[in-house]
């Protein structure tokens, strides 16, 4: 089932598409959007990465209906939105490179049979074709901001039931060095009237091991940031998603950083 790379043929062909979006890029907003695990899709020439199609469509491939909501808060906030174009079972785009899920062999209990004993140059290969495009779209839509007022809101979706145990939080707001913009968040989703549970840096908090995002563009820049984690059966039709935006922009209007 594993696909062998020739490291000196291009990891993506024109059909595959590009390896990240970039929307909006001038857009009038304080906030930066970034959605790092958008899509499920994989590169022809890796072929399923040894799983079937189900699988790869469920939340080990991608966080479902979390690029429906960044497009919809990109234009409810007229934000900047960079979103990721190829599943997190290539390559993760917010796992430092040196991360041991950096490309999974294993997730959630799942064995990922096209990721197994991959050489440092069918590694690099990945890196080189869609982490390192992605994040440097990101850092150039934060170039040419410089000077200006900027937020970074990380979008994400997380399953409603991981290991067996079932997942309370509606939705949770994570940051680590500056804390201001996602406190404001929570206390703005707590006040929301459908009563909503919000996690306080859960269910994920961010971590140099397991986080690069935010560490890589928000946190070196000095940025405020917040990552946004929806629970999926939330998001899931597209109707829900648009609301979850609106409700994300009007949460975020009222922080007055936006
Ligand atoms: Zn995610």
């Amino acid at each position: 089932m594993k696909s062998r790379l020739d490291p000196r043929t291009p990891l993506l062909e024109g059909r595959d598409g590009p390896p990240f979006e970039a929307v909006n890029v001038d857009g009038g907003s304080n906030v930066v959007i970034v959605c790092d695990h958008a899509s499920h899709r994989v590169p022809r020439r890796l072929g399923t990465l040894g799983l079937g199609e189900p699988r790869l469509r469920g939340h080990i491939g991608w966080d479902p209906g979390a690029a429906a909501v960044a497009r919809h808060l990109s234009t409810e906030l007229d934000a900047p939105l960079v979103s990721s174009g190829f599943s997190r079972l290539v390559i993760d785009c917010n796992r430092p490179l040196r991360s041991e899920q950096s490309i999974a062999e294993e997730s959630d209990g799942v064995c990922i049979a096209g990721n197994r004993g991959l050489s440092p140059e069918e590694r690099r290969v990945r890196a080189d074709a869609l982490f390192h495009p992605y994040h440097d779209a990101i850092a150039r839509v934060l170039d040419r901001r410089t000077g200006r007022p900027t937020v970074l809101l990380s979008i994400h979706s997380f399953t409603p039931v991981l290991s067996g145990h079932a997942r309370p939080w509606n939705v949770g707001v994570s940051s680590r060095r500056e804390r201001r913009l996602a406190s404001l968040l929570v206390a703005e989703l707590r006040a929301d009237r459908d009563g909503l549970t919000v996690g306080d840096n859960e269910p994920y908090a961010i971590d140099d091991d397991l986080d690069y995002t935010i560490p890589a563009h928000a946190e070196a820049r000095g940025l405020p940031s917040a990552l946004i984690e929806i629970r999926q059966d939330g998001i899931e039709k597209p109707a829900d998603a648009r609301a979850w935006a609106e409700r994300l922009a009007e949460a975020v209007r009222r922080t007055k950083m936006s």
